[in-house]
């Protein structure tokens, strides 16, 4: 083996590796990005519908001062704005 075979050897190591390496992550990426999104989905939706159940469930929260009234309240006890009917009567 004189230095030229080595530095060559190396060369393509080098490369063969760098190319493994893309191969690699992109079919990771590919296979494993669909199902992240997926779950990510998933949680952020079971994560909403758990919001607005407990919203309803807690009563309505003013959007003027943020306070929180008893569920079928109009209006705010804290601050007398007209709250959003979560529910319809
Ligand atoms: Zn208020």
């Amino acid at each position: 083996m004189g230095i030229l075979d080595r530095a060559v050897s190396r060369a393509v190591n080098r490369a063969v590796d760098k190319t493994v390496d893309r191969a690699i992550s992109n079919a990771v990426e590919q296979k494993v990005a669909p199902h992240i999104n997926q779950a990510a989905n998933q949680t952020a939706g079971a994560l909403v519908k758990a919001g607005t159940q407990q919203a309803a469930s807690l009563g309505s929260f003013c959007t003027n001062c943020g306070r929180q009234n008893n569920a079928g309240a109009k209006f705010c006890g804290g601050c007398g704005a007209k709250l959003p009917t979560a529910i319809a009567e």
